[in-house]
């Protein structure tokens, strides 16, 4: 079942989990999410960064609504860190349900202009809205971005962007960075700083950079209305580091023991354990009740 996200996360924020948003960039991992999803029944978000769109052509997308719309489990098709009112147009004419716009690098007032754009765009066709305020920050392998060092979001700011942007979602900085935690520390998450958020502004919030983070913290965030959280490297890593081992144990390997079970497996494990994780495993009943 194919929805947009404010509908997808309004279920989320109420019954406290959060929603897994996991990017896809070809066809092997929207099936790694999609079979995870029905398995665990379990809602899920397939997203694409504009990096992914430039791999699998705007064609792709077409496929992608078909899987979703023959799944069991809500779905919703979200563009991941739009960075103009042209990836978001893009975005809706290709069918996703869904968009981000991230002006968190402009001034707080440019971010608030460009934010209220792309709202009035979307909305006037059913397609709800994430933005980001606080910036996010970047470990290496990285390619979504991000900024050397985390600004964190401001209570008080997310109030005043929430009203005057009219968002259905918010992206906040309390500590996650993008991709993986190699060389860097591990950051802590600023659990005070979210909560402080989520009591002013009142609508689901979003994590990004979920890869890597302690379990236990993990687990608070959706009890102080993290409705939705970003997870790309995890599973790309399982993937390929299977992908990696096979073909160098099967020199001759070929198709169609080259698009490998054993790959998706990997990933799908990923998915499945985060699904847990974010405590949105049996929740796809609550949509249809
Ligand atoms: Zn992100």
């Amino acid at each position: 079942m194919l929805m947009n996200m404010k509908e997808l996360l309004k279920v989320a924020y109420k019954h406290n989990f959060a929603v897994g948003s996991f990017n896809v960039a070809n066809s092997e991992f929207v099936r790694v999410v999609i079979e995870a999803a029905e398995e665990k029944n379990a809602p899920a978000i397939i997203q694409i960064h504009p990096n992914e769109i430039e791999l699998v052509g705007d064609e792709f997308i077409a496929y992608v609504r078909e899987k979703c719309r023959n799944t069991k489990v809500p779905m919703a098709i979200h563009l991941d860190h739009g960075s103009s009112v042209k990836d978001v147009m893009r975005a809706i004419r290709n069918g996703y349900t869904s968009v981000m716009i991230d002006a968190s690098h402009a001034s707080f007032e440019d971010n608030i202009s460009i934010t209220k754009e792309v709202v009035k765009i979307a909305h006037d066709v059913n397609v709800s809205v994430e933005a980001e305020l606080g910036t996010i920050g970047s470990n290496e392998g990285s390619s979504e971005g991000g900024a050397d060092e985390i600004l964190y979001t401001d209570p008080e700011d997310a109030k005043r962007f929430v009203e005057e942007t009219g968002i259905d979602t918010l992206a906040v900085a309390i500590g996650t960075s993008h991709g993986q935690y190699k060389h860097a520390g591990k950051p802590k998450l600023r659990l005070d700083l979210l909560e402080e958020i989520n009591h002013r502004v009142g609508i689901p919030l979003v994590l990004h950079g979920g890869s890597d983070n302690k379990d236990e913290e993990i687990s608070q965030t959706y009890l102080h209305g993290i409705a939705k959280i970003n997870l790309s490297t995890d599973m790309k890593s399982a993937f390929f580091g299977e992908m990696r081992r096979f073909l160098t144990e099967q020199q001759e390997a070929y198709e169609p023991d080259v698009i490998m079970p054993s790959a998706r497996k990997a990933a799908q494990k990923v998915v499945k354990q985060k699904m847990d994780l974010f405590n949105s495993t049996n929740k796809a009943h609550l949509y249809f009740s």
